[in-house]
């Protein structure tokens, strides 16, 4: 890891309760979407961070979940509340990169991917994952979606940088048809997964960060870019959200 600036992102989001928006909830929801799993199936999640929603995929299912993701420091949240919770024999954590997936085709019933997918992109990260699943497996993804036509200029201004390539919910749901997906539904994650779930904690986080960290510009930049973000979703959050799209594998 030699980019600073993403040390700190990490650095700052290890031991936090989840890295992104979601909760127990819409998590459960996407599952129940995702009829006819057999009953000792195997799920992978991509990019799960320190495992908040792979710790619900395990509780409420039968099957084997893999988390994966590319920080062994987030990583490791995954392992010892695994154990605590004594599911260890049907959690693996993984590393590994979303964009070189180290397992065999067609080896997983679902793939999960909350908050992550914006990494690779999400017609590209549909298009990478898809030969993982088994004909007929179900693949269930956050992505980061404006939910109005017409964006404020601040919003689209300050997500033209973060995230240019953020679609309406319209364009995604047809970018997973092209991608060979039929879609099984959709929805909305609610502000409280944003506000309480997820920035709550941290910005929390952000004073005591800055004091282990005295004089270090990046630390303050990565800081106050997250402090932006924060205020941008409490004046802007009704006109984008994280959107659960839950695909099948069409064939
Ligand atoms: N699913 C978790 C984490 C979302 S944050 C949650 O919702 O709480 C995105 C995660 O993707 C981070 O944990 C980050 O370490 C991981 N990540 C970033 N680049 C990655 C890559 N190339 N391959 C796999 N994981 C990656």
């Amino acid at each position: 890891m030699a980019d600073p600036m993403i040390e700190h992102l990490v650095a700052l989001h290890r031991g936090l309760p989840r890295q992104g928006p979601g909760d127990t909830a819409s998590t459960q929801k996407a599952l129940e979407l995702c009829a006819g799993l057999p009953s000792a199936s195997q799920i992978l999640d991509i990019g799960c961070g320190s495992g908040a929603q792979t710790l619900v995929l395990a509780e409420a299912t039968q099957g084997t979940v893999t988390g994966v993701d590319l920080h062994d420091a987030i990583l490791q949240g995954l392992t010892d509340e695994a154990a605590r919770r004594g599911l260890t024999a049907r959690v693996k954590a993984v590393r590994g990169d979303m964009t070189a997936l180290p397992f065999p085709e067609e080896s997983f019933d679902l793939l999960w991917s909350e908050g992550a997918i914006y990494i690779m992109g999400f017609d590209a990260g549909l298009d990478a994952w898809r030969p993982l699943l088994r004909a007929g497996g179900c693949l269930a993804v956050t992505e980061l979606s404006w939910l109005t036509p017409n964006p404020p200029a601040e919003a689209s201004a300050f997500w033209a940088e973060g995230y240019p390539a953020m679609r309406s919910i319209e364009a995604n749901l047809a970018g997973a048809e092209a991608a060979g997906f039929e879609v099984v539904g959709h929805f909305v994650l609610p502000a409280r997964t944003w506000t309480d779930e997820y920035y709550g904690p941290l910005a929390a986080r952000l004073d005591p960060y800055l004091a282990e960290h005295p004089g270090d510009a990046v630390a303050e930049a990565v800081v106050a870019g997250t402090r932006e973000e924060i205020a941008m979703y409490e004046r802007f959050g009704d006109t984008y959200g994280y959107v659960f799209y839950v695909l099948r594998r069409s064939d």
